[in-house]
């Protein structure tokens, strides 16, 4: 195989794709604050007829409270251009229900608001018999809400998740996430619920269809989440270096999870992006960046000298995209997740 799964584009993003399937924390936002050049990118991706739809596995913010937030950190918003797991959950149950559907709804406000929009029954206990229980992430959520999920699940009626996050990021480290507390439910009924949220891909492939999408693009800063449900919901995708993953995951990409495009910021949606390219004896180029794997390191050409990313390294976006050529086809070609060891130096990406 000689492509990479990093491609190329003539034109700049905002200009091929019509959507872009934006995620939230880490791509536009980092709690109180716009990610640095992320409101300016959007507003011209606007002008430039880029149609933005902003997708979240929170639950339990209604798209109104999300969009208000977006548009107070300058980045004027519209609660149609949000997409909830929540809305994605309840889309799901509406599809396969019928006259006889009647919804547990254990969370907060936002879901109960998206599980009537869908013209969903709601039900407040088990003893009202429901046939479907939708759990999604509340803070105030306590043992006696789990518990009625429990008494109605083992009564028969089944179990459908927002999302699977095991973690929520807070201001004092990791918390629980939806999924951890899903996980309680489970362990006591042992019933296995089905979920909307990324990394599934219904999320996108409904945030795309209400967006009108034609070719849409996922824009995230986590490969397990958002990169990996562009690739269930076969949409491509741009990894920007924002968030959470960073150029040592990246280069541990496993092939269900890699993205598309590479950038720092949301800046890369106005600019061609280069394919790397497969050259002579393993080696990778883009444009001018050269770079191979080697003992299970990678090795970046600059110059008459080889930069060891094993050792730590600042790079230039295009020897980023040759290094995760060079070591997602090493991976491929030994038949495995990841060649590379665990992190050794760290590896930063030079930003203008
Ligand atoms: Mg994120």
């Amino acid at each position: 195989m000689s492509d990479s799964a990093l491609r190329g584009c003539d034109e700049p993003l905002q200009v091929s794709f019509d959507v872009a399937l934006l995620d939230l924390d880490g791509v536009v936002y980092r709690g109180d604050h716009a990610v640095p050049h992320a409101p300016t990118a959007l507003a011209e991706a606007r002008e430039g007829g880029m149609l933005m739809m902003f997708v979240t596995n929170n639950a339990s913010r209604t798209p109104d409270v999300v969009a208000r937030h977006l548009t107070d950190l300058g980045m004027p918003t519209g609660p149609e251009e949000v997409t909830t797991a929540a809305q994605a959950a309840a889309r799901m149950v509406a599809e396969s229900a019928d006259q006889d559907t009647r919804v547990l709804a254990i969370g907060g406000e936002g879901l109960r608001q998206a599980l009537r929009a869908e013209g969903l029954t709601l039900v407040d206990t088990a003893d009202d018999e429901p046939t479907v229980v939708v759990q999604g992430l509340e803070k105030s959520l306590s043992w006696t809400d789990l518990a009625e999920a429990t008494y109605a699940i083992l009564a028969g009626a089944s179990h459908v998740a927002t999302n699977l996050d095991s973690t929520l990021p807070t201001d004092r480290g990791l918390a629980l996430g939806n999924g951890s507390l899903v996980a309680a439910v489970v362990h006591a009924t042992g019933v296995q619920p089905r979920a909307a949220g990324k990394p599934q891909p219904e999320i996108f492939q409904q945030a795309a269809s209400r967006a009108g999408a034609r070719h849409p693009i996922v824009v995230g800063d986590r490969l397990d989440t958002d990169l990996a449900g562009a690739r269930a919901a076969g949409y491509p995708g741009l990894h920007v270096l924002t968030g959470v993953d960073g150029p040592a995951e990246l280069l541990r990409a496993r092939r269900a999870e890699r993205p598309s495009y590479l950038g720092t910021d949301l800046r890369a949606l106005k600019v061609a992006h280069p394919a790397p390219q497969r050259g002579e004896g393993g080696r990778w180029t883009c444009r001018d960046a050269v770079a191979q794997v080697q003992d299970q390191t990678v090795l970046v050409r600059r110059g008459d000298s080889e930069i060891d990313l094993d050792a730590g390294a600042e790079l230039t976006l295009d020897e980023l995209r040759a290094a995760c050529a060079a070591a997602w086809a090493a991976s491929d070609e030994a038949g495995v997740s990841t060649v590379l060891p665990a992190p050794g130096g760290t590896v930063v990406v030079a930003s203008d």
